[in-house]
């Protein structure tokens, strides 16, 4: 059962970074090779004297060409390598499986659980397996059938989130055991989700914030007005409103988030009466905002890395800076701002800066009092940085 390999060869700087343990592979490290790659071979990578370096697969995402399986010869790819990668993800994640406040975390992490490009999530007992490429998607038979034989699976569905034109493609994504209802209700931190695995590439929920849902709601929120600004489901306001916030504004440019943050509200027993939910562009909402002299003293702002709306176009790199500014500008006078970028051109110490400049650019001091990265649960290795690709800052304006 083991898959046909195409023998590669690479140079040594190539040789010495995924021996390092990086696992990613790019373009440019097979160009001394004359190669014609598949999506799904299976690469044996050896060095210029044909010695044994790692198994890898090919298959293309946005950050690279595949990922390094395995630096150990003797370890071949087949069912039984999925089979153990992902036994050993659910043994490191004991811990989350017995704890009974939290019924949706991750799973298997894709490179940080040793196969890049592929991630499992669990919600209650119902699992979401994510491919990010052709490539791994050719593996999908070995990961659902290991998935089977997990005593806790009740059903699997997949998203295939393939870097194509970044449309969505997956219609029905049911692939096996037994269908959930939805909305189903998961628990997070004593929290309640309704979520939805069957309707596009998302869930309702997207589980890395889940640390600083609870830091909201149990440090931040009690007696404050609280923005949540990109708010999707309003999963932020839900916390706050938990943990005692007088009053939440959600503000988001979809339609539908309107009724999927209504139903937040409601099913953690919360009347959407006294929330207030805007479906508007949050630069219009600002400015709105900063017309009416309206200040907020806790601002979430969580926007995706690139998006576009009708006016504008909205890239972290490159705008994150200014929209801080706006935000600083309806923040009350000891407010704090929750900033969140999961954006992989922006590093933690470039985020920081950003911070800084709009400080700075609106004459006003101000304190980081915490800064998050992804749950434990995201696993990630530290020879890939780049894994760990949330950043939260918790900033006093002073
Ligand atoms: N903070 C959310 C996740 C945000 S996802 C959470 O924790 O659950 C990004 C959201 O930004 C999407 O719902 C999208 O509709 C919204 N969005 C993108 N551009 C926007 C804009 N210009 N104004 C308002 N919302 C926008």
């Amino acid at each position: 059962m083991n898959r046909k390999e195409q023998k590669l060869t690479v140079d040594e700087t190539v040789i010495q970074r995924l021996k390092s343990g990086n696992p990613l592979l790019h373009k440019e490290d097979f160009e001394a090779t004359n190669h014609a790659l598949t999506e799904g071979d299976v690469i044996h990578i050896t060095d210029d004297r044909g010695k044994f370096v790692a198994r890898a697969y090919y298959g293309k995402q946005n950050v690279g060409i595949g990922w390094v399986l395995s630096l150990d010869e003797r370890e071949d790819i087949n069912p039984s390598f999925f089979q153990n990668k992902i036994e050993e993800a659910v043994r490191l994640r004991k811990r989350s499986y017995d704890d009974e406040e939290t019924t949706a975390f991750r799973v298997f992490n894709g490179e940080g659980d040793g196969i890049g490009g592929l991630t499992i999530d669990r919600y209650n007992h119902h699992y979401v397996v994510t491919f990010f490429s052709e490539g791994i998607y050719t593996f999908k038979d070995w990961v659902i059938e290991s998935l089977l034989t997990l005593d806790d699976v009740t059903g699997i569905y997949e998203k295939k989130r393939f870097a194509t034109d970044g449309k969505y493609t997956g219609e029905d994504d049911f692939v096996a055991g037994t269908p959930a209802e939805f909305p189903m209700l998961v628990k997070e931190s004593g929290m309640h989700f309704a979520v939805n695995l069957n309707d596009g590439p998302m869930t309702g929920i997207f589980l890395d914030q889940r640390e600083v849902r609870k830091r909201i709601r149990d440090h931040y929120a009690y007696d404050k007005h609280v923005l949540n600004l990109f708010s999707y489901t309003g999963a932020f306001s839900v916390a706050a409103a938990l943990g005692g916030a007088t009053k939440t504004t959600s503000v988001d440019l979809a339609n539908r988030s309107l009724e999927k943050t209504e139903e937040q509200f409601l099913v953690n027993g919360i009347p959407t009466d006294d929330q207030n939910i805007v479906v508007m562009d949050v630069f219009r909402y600002m400015s709105y905002a900063k017309k009416k002299s309206l200040n907020f003293d806790v601002v979430v702002v969580d926007p995706p890395s690139f998006a576009r709306s009708k006016k504008k176009t909205f890239r972290a790199a490159k705008d994150y800076r200014a929209m801080l500014e706006e935000v600083i500008a309806i923040t009350s006078a000891n407010g704090v701002i929750v900033a969140s970028t999961n954006a992989s051109n922006v590093s933690l110490k470039k985020f920081k800066g950003f911070v800084q400049d709009a400080f700075q650019n609106s004459n006003q001091a101000y304190e980081l009092l915490e800064t998050r990265g992804v749950p434990e649960d995201f696993k990630t290795s530290g020879a890939y940085p780049a894994g760990n690709y949330l950043k939260v800052l918790f900033i006093q304006k002073k």
